[in-house]
């Protein structure tokens, strides 16, 4: 019997999936495949913590489907290559997939889409993982916008996102061998870090609507101040399960369509709009976690990697930026304005150059995030589009006096100062050093010091 193909990748979901949704309306089985695709030329590959989180994803939808009777395809290889094979041996006389925006990612799917009418198949891609195609929000003048408020207020001038689409009732799937996802080997081993990801994370379908109506079913309220604040659950946390497309935006836009105007939806709403922003950056600046988005930083003297270290282990003797760096090692995620102030430590109290954050951020974020990851480095770096301005630098202290005033987040994640009162923003100012904090370092750099030092760089940078 003819069938057709549902090729996943960023959506690792069965409801609100258009190009599921287009297979099943030709009435055939439906082959649905995810391909580990190493080997076609480009693709960033992933990181450990997003690689757990891949194997529990596509463990999650493989049950899903097989709930449904249907089958979860896994096979690894070049995915033209495998998708040729995978058309000869189930018979399918289409491919389909939803849209990805990343340079080499959208070389790959080009290739297959002509290879595929080649071959008279019908092959189509859909809008599922971006509210706003990247090219659908132009400036006055026809091109990217590159400040996120006109932006922002475009899109939200054009017409609203649509609504999302049912998971469908039942699946039927061609027999395609599947392999082993154990095989795969995404998990990690000697040693095995996960316990703290595992405590903290279920991925897939189902814990990604357990998060949404956890933080939503409250109707948003409180969200713009609690998100500041790192000691509470003030945010959704649903940035791992939107980076695999586990839930699509449409359907967390949904969630809020008739909620009432209050400034907690509207931030809520601009932040997805900031995700909206990075990609379509990302689409115009493929290169853009490797690449300064402006050129003139290309200058920018870096310092070396002294410091570096310490700033991964959590151990640089700033509270705030090791609890966010111990925060990110235990669970693979970090509260924002966390990771704005550990960014700013390492890029300019280090003077370390931010594609080496952002790497680190790549292999130990669960959301770790091919557009969202780079762009806010840059943003902070003061290199990016809309960036922070150079001479904003984040001062760790002032930063968790302001955002976590009784040190409930330091002490969770800074065990040696659980002992700690006010003094716990400032422990190296405690005069008994045999006290409750022995055995956390003493900062590894001056504040004042290196702060001046980035800014002497940065005038260097802008006169030279
Ligand atoms: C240095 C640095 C690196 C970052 N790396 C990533 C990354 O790899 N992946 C990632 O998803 N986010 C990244 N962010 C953005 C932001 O920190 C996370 O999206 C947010 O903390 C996720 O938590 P949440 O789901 O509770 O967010 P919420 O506050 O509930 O926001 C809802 C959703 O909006 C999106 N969003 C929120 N803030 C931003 C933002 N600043 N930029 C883009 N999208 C945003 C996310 O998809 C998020 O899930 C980074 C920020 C910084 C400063």
């Amino acid at each position: 019997m003819v069938s057709s193909i549902v090729w996943l990748r960023d959506d690792l979901r069965l409801a609100d999936n258009p190009a599921l949704d287009a297979a099943l309306q030709r009435g055939n089985p439906v082959c649905l495949v995810y391909v580990l695709d190493e080997e076609s030329p480009g693709l960033r590959p992933l990181g450990g913590a997003a690689s757990w989180w891949l194997h529990h994803s596509l463990e999650a939808l493989g049950r899903q489907a097989e709930a449904l009777g249907g089958a979860l395809t896994l096979r690894r290889g070049g995915a033209a290559a495998v998708l040729q094979a995978l058309v000869e041996e189930t018979g399918a006389d289409a491919v389909f997939w939803n849209r990805r925006y990343g340079g080499p990612e959208r070389a790959v799917d080009a290739g297959i889409k002509s290879w595929a009418e080649e071959q008279g198949l019908a092959a189509a891609s859909f809008q599922a993982n971006l509210l706003f195609e990247p090219w659908q929000i132009q400036t006055g003048s026809g091109g990217p916008y590159k400040v996120f408020s006109p932006f922002w207020r475009a899109c939200l001038e054009a017409p609203e996102p649509r609504k999302p689409l049912e998971a469908p009732p039942a699946l039927s799937s061609p027999g395609a061998g599947s392999e082993d996802l154990a095989a795969w080997h995404l998990l990690p081993r000697d040693p095995d870090w996960s316990g703290g990801l595992a405590a903290t994370w279920q991925p897939g379908e189902q814990g990604a609507w357990a998060r949404l109506e956890d933080f939503a079913g409250g109707g948003v309220e409180g969200y713009a101040s609690a998100r500041e604040r790192p000691g509470v659950e003030g945010s959704s946390r649903l940035s791992p399960h939107l980076r695999f497309g586990e839930i699509s935006p449409f359907q967390v836009w949904e969630e809020l369509r008739h909620a009432p105007e209050t400034e907690d939806a509207r931030v809520f709403r601009s932040e997805l709009g900031w995700r909206e922003f990075c990609w379509q950056l990302l689409y115009f600046n493929p290169q853009l976690a490797t690449r300064n988005y402006r050129p003139e930083f290309d200058g920018f003297s870096w310092a070396g990697r002294q410091g570096l270290a310490a700033w991964k282990r959590g151990r640089t003797g700033y509270p705030l930026v090791d609890a966010g760096m111990r925060q990110l090692w235990q669970t693979g995620w970090m509260h924002n304005r966390v990771r704005m102030a550990t960014a700013s430590f390492l890029v300019k109290n280090l003077l370390i150059d931010w594609r080496v954050g952002e790497s680190w951020f790549w292999d130990t974020l669960v959301d770790a995030d091919a557009a969202n990851n780079p762009a806010n480095w840059q943003w902070v770096a003061g290199s990016g589009a809309d960036a922070s301005p150079y001479f904003r630098i984040f001062n760790p202290v002032t930063q968790s006096r302001k955002f976590d005033a009784a040190g409930d987040y330091l002490r969770r994640y800074v065990p040696e100062l659980a002992g700690l009162g006010k003094q716990i923003h400032e422990p190296w100012k405690l005069a008994d050093k045999t006290g409750p904090a022995a055995g956390y370092p003493e900062p590894i750099v001056d504040l004042g010091d290196t702060r001046r030092r980035a800014l002497d760089a940065y005038d260097r940078m802008k006169n030279g």
